[in-house]
């Protein structure tokens, strides 16, 4: 197939590990015979520094352009002054709402290795494979925010529509996944979630009677996440418990550097990136983790350009060089490889 992708290395260690995901990206195109236009631009700290901006028109048109966009990431203590009226997450943001992305994909399958990393009995992780659904363009952070004399309002707002949209996402994933769906509210207090209750349930009910459904209250499942982990599937909840709850689950994978995401909108449109930020205490050192955004480009893979098979095999890929120990220095004191060596890695076991 022919795609064009934009590349976004973006600031920190994201150049680091963008030039592994160009090296993988190019050898499926090669392997598996297809043309992928790889298209590099600027956004956040470095496209402040290059022209002001941290999503310049030349990103933005880019990326318009693009089938898929794969980014690193952005940000770093150079761009970080409170009172800077310009700042590198800004960028994403924009991006993010240029690009129409509402339902933000973690997957959470923790590997064996990793899993010993994590602060949690490893036997809660046995079988521990969730993919989070989280809605991303509405609620608390998007609704209207204003000082008064001695207060402040942060406005929450969701309509039917924004709802149902992000709903059939996740139930479509659930229906291809164990066909389990867990939405996440607080509809015991809140108006918005009474909404988010009644809408899941009715789009469920009257369009996937085959996927099962549970409601649990935010609280509960902050809970739950870290005593039963491996009882959920989909679990989808809209964007300020989705943001609070994925950081959550990702102590269960061990390792920031292992986990990918994905912000889909309708159609095929997506923006890919690791879950971690920058790391600019490890920047520029080449020891930085590649596999979350080598998995990014598996999702990427599957979810824009429809190329189930090579997205599974880079799945594997990774998982077989976690196997061997091939491990950067966050997953391993002890024989640590560096970023190329651990990128190198993955491409080997993808040539086989
Ligand atoms: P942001 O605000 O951009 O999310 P952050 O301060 O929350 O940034 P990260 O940049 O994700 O966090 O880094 C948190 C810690 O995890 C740092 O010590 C960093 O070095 C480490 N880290 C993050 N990503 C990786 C990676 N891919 N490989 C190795 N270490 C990483
Ligand atoms: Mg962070």
């Amino acid at each position: 197939m022919k795609a064009t992708i934009a590349l976004l290395p973006g600031d920190g260690i994201g150049p680091e590990i963008c030039a592994e995901a160009r090296e993988l990206l190019e050898l499926v195109a090669e392997k598996d015979g297809h043309t992928f236009k790889l298209k590099e631009g600027l956004i956040g700290g470095c496209a402040i520094d290059a022209y002001g901006d941290p999503l310049p028109e030349e990103t933005v048109k880019l990326c318009a352009k693009a089938d898929a966009v794969l980014l690193g990431a952005v940000g770093g203590p150079q761009w970080s002054d409170p009172n800077a009226k310009v700042r590198p997450e800004q960028g994403l943001l924009r991006l993010r709402a240029q690009l129409g992305v509402f339902a933000n994909l973690r997957p959470v399958a923790p590997h064996p290795v990793a899993a010993k990393l994590a602060p949690l009995k490893t036997r809660l992780l046995k079988g521990v494979d969730i993919l989070f659904v989280r809605e991303l363009t509405g609620g608390s952070y998007f609704g209207a925010k204003r000082r008064e004399a001695d207060a402040a309002v942060d406005e929450c707002r969701y309509t039917v529509t924004e709802i149902e949209r992000v709903t059939r996402k996740a139930a479509l994933l659930a229906r291809g996944r164990r066909a389990k769906l867990t939405h996440v509210d607080k509809a015991n207090v809140l108006e918005t979630s009474r909404l988010w209750r009644s809408t899941v349930t009715r789009v469920m009910r009257d369009e996937f009677p085959d996927v099962a459904v549970e409601h649990l209250l935010v609280d509960a499942m902050a809970m739950y996440l870290l005593t039963r982990p491996a009882s959920f599937d989909v679990i989808l909840t809209e964007n300020l418990f989705g943001d609070i709850l994925t950081d959550e689950a990702s102590v269960l994978a061990g390792s920031m550097g292992l986990l990918p995401s994905a912000s889909l909108g309708e159609g095929r449109v997506g923006l890919y990136e690791p879950i971690h930020g920058s790391a600019p205490d490890i920047a520029g050192q080449g020891i930085a983790n590649p596999y979350a955004t080598l998995l990014s480009v598996a999702l990427l893979l599957r979810h824009s350009l429809g190329l189930e098979t090579e997205a599974a095999r880079i799945e594997q890929a990774v998982a077989d060089v976690l196997d061997e120990g091939v491990l950067t220095a966050d997953l391993s004191r002890k024989h640590a490889v560096s970023t190329r060596e651990a990128g190198e890695a993955v491409r080997k076991r993808y040539r086989k």
